[in-house]
């Protein structure tokens, strides 16, 4: 029988196990704390779990995170590993430091099916979803080896804020992902603040509504494009889950959401979505969602039909949604001396369907996002 690894248990899944195991009730937080708070992964070091409990442990279970393959550092302080998730693939965790907190960017899969026409990942094709263990490992590695050389905060951790921005679309793994956002929220685990972890999607309506009941974090919307003609060939999903469709999930989800707005992500790309009249689409779409908008500089390749709309460009469109009210930011970018930007470098280490290496378009810069403060 293999060891179960405790990552992957939340709360309620931990408590069931011990109790089948005949520990009491208070088993669960006590080895929660030393496993997420205090980054224990050998249970003969839990001091004040009793030794049988403990030696019980030992014999079935296991505390472990995806291995390192590269441990990069940015000059800007940006931070990204490459992990090793089996079978060859790879996945990216980045963290990016700001003046008043630290935000970890997780993936949620190896690999993604929806195919964005400007993402790295989407471009390495689809190998699989990570476990639960694999996407809360990523947390509990990066605080860990975080607090080793970071100064923490006031709660006593490095990473105030989490995205499921990386690589996947999170809610196409959702029934791994939810155990996951509920240990982030867990005081016995991270103890993170609804607002402080975001789920960014590309549209999957059917599961915003469950997030919505299940577990209303924040949330972000890879829109990229104000109309379905537009839509369907940036978001491919969108043939699936057109505007209409997904902006009505975006009203049901505001009520449930720990902010008052959803945040719309948009990748400025020269010439093809980032004129006045999208600017002025958008407005009319977005009229009664209450939203802030990010955009994303396109970062350009060799031989990619897409490039980066010009800075003046961006100031513009921003101007048009932001006379109109809208919260517009512009993402920064970090880490370019260690490929931070999602997918680049576990594209770099495979190409799922040969087509990084043809192309390899490149997802946005990860952001720091103005509104998770
Ligand atoms: S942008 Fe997100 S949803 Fe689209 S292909 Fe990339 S990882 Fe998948």
């Amino acid at each position: 029988m293999s060891a179960v690894n405790l990552l992957g248990l939340d709360a309620a899944a931990l408590q069931q196990w011990l109790a089948d195991l005949g520990q009491p009730r208070f088993r669960a937080t006590q080895v929660s704390r030393w496993i997420h708070r205090r980054g224990v992964h050998r249970f003969d070091e839990m001091t004040d779990v009793a030794r049988e409990a403990r030696a019980l442990l030992a014999g079935c279970a296991e505390v472990r995170a995806p291995a390192v393959l590269r441990d990069l550092q940015s000059a800007d302080g940006t931070r990204k590993w490459l992990l090793d998730v089996g079978a060859g693939n790879a996945i990216e965790t980045v963290f990016i430091p700001d003046d008043d907190r630290g935000t970890l960017c997780v993936s949620s899969q190896a690999g993604c099916a929806v195919h964005c026409e400007f993402c790295s990942t989407g471009h390495q094709g689809f190998s699989r979803n990570l476990q639960t263990a694999e996407i809360v490992g990523q947390l509990w590695l990066a605080e860990h080896a975080l607090r080793a050389t970071t100064p923490c905060d006031e709660s006593g951790r490095v990473i105030s804020n989490v995205v499921l921005m990386g690589m996947g679309e999170p809610l196409q793994n959702y029934d791994a992902v939810l155990p996951a956002l509920r240990l982030m929220l867990d005081d016995h685990a991270y103890g993170l603040s609804r607002r402080r972890v975001t789920v960014s999607t590309s549209g999957m309506v059917p599961l915003m509504d469950r997030l919505a009941r299940d577990c209303p974090v924040a949330l972000a919307v890879s829109l990229h494009a104000p109309d379905d003609a537009l839509r369907d060939r940036l978001v491919p999903l969108n043939r699936k889950y057109p505007l209409d469709a997904l902006m009505d999930a975006c009203r049901r989800y505001l009520p449930h959401a720990p902010r008052d707005f959803i945040t719309f992500e948009y990748v400025m790309l020269d010439g093809v979505n980032d004129g006045d009249a999208h600017a002025r689409a958008l407005l009319r779409l977005v009229t009664d969602v209450p939203c802030k908008f990010n955009l994303i500089p396109f970062n350009p390749f060799p031989g990619s039909p897409l490039r980066s709309s010009p800075p003046q460009r961006i100031r513009a469109f921003a101007s048009i949604l932001a006379a109109e009210g809208i919260v517009v930011t512009t993402r920064r970018t970090r880490g370019d001396d260690i490929d931070a930007a999602c997918g680049q470098l576990a594209g770099a280490i495979q190409d799922r369907t040969g087509a990084a290496s043809r192309a390899s378009a490149r997802l946005p810069r990860i952001e720091v996002a103005g509104e998770q403060r």
